[in-house]
């Protein structure tokens, strides 16, 4: 069998944006597109919403045992987001890239910039995209937020403010995607993921 000239590395993808832009909607989208994606899950102390699962859409932990796993080292970021714990796996994600696996994080952006910070001190061997996902207007996203339902309307305008002002760390990302309708923000997700695994020479 002929040598392969490339080695395979792993791609990590990290989906960000504000609450309520639509990062987990047109992440299950991306994952049904693109069925060579894997899904990183993260552990979180929130409690589940109805129809999430444990293993699935996060593991959901209780407060010690997600202090437990800060003290381990055991993820790669962690952050406290609207009152609630969630964190980055990391032996997971280094298990899954060395396989060579192009791998979606989808993280708020304290997450992403730390996750950047990680790429760059070298914690994490693979080739990294940061992916930044704006709503096509702030009314379009307050709409968003309230169509959840999930959260009091007290919460849904303490989450407002909150994304307008993530919105101004758009410029550190290596991409800015209009989340206008599901199925196009994720193809364009899609696209710019084979782009970037010829650019950066994957597999
Ligand atoms: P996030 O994960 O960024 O907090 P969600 O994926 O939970 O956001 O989306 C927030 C709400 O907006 C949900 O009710 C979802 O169905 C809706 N939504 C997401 N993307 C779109 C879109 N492109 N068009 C219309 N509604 C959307
Ligand atoms: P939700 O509770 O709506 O599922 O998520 C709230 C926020 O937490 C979203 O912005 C989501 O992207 C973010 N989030 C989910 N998992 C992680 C994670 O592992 N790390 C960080 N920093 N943020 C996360």
């Amino acid at each position: 069998m002929a040598k392969k000239l490339r080695k395979k590395r792993g791609l990590l993808v990290v989906v960000s944006g504000p609450s309520g832009v639509g990062k987990s909607t047109v992440v299950r989208r991306l994952l049904k597109l693109d069925k060579n994606l894997t899904l990183s899950i993260s552990a979180t102390t929130r409690p589940p919403r109805p129809g999430e699962t444990h293993g699935e859409h996060y593991y959901f932990i209780t407060q010690a045992e997600f202090d437990k796993k800060v003290k381990k080292n055991d993820f790669l970021e962690w952050a406290k987001v609207h009152g609630f714990y969630y964190g980055t796996p990391l032996s997971e994600l280094k298990d899954q890239l060395s396989q060579g696996k192009k791998v979606v994080c989808e993280v708020d952006v304290q997450g992403a910039a730390s996750i950047k910070q990680a790429v760059e001190q070298g914690k994490i061997n693979a080739a990294a995209v940061f992916i930044f996902l704006i709503p096509p207007s702030v009314d379009i996203l307050a709409f968003r937020l309230k169509k959840r339902r999930t959260e009091d309307q007290e919460v849904v305008n303490y989450r407002l403010r909150a994304a307008i002002a993530e919105l101004q760390v758009m410029e550190k990302y290596d991409y800015i995607v209009v989340n206008d309708k599901v199925e196009s923000a994720a193809e364009k997700i899609k696209a710019i993921i084979n782009v970037e695994k010829e650019r950066t020479l994957l597999n």
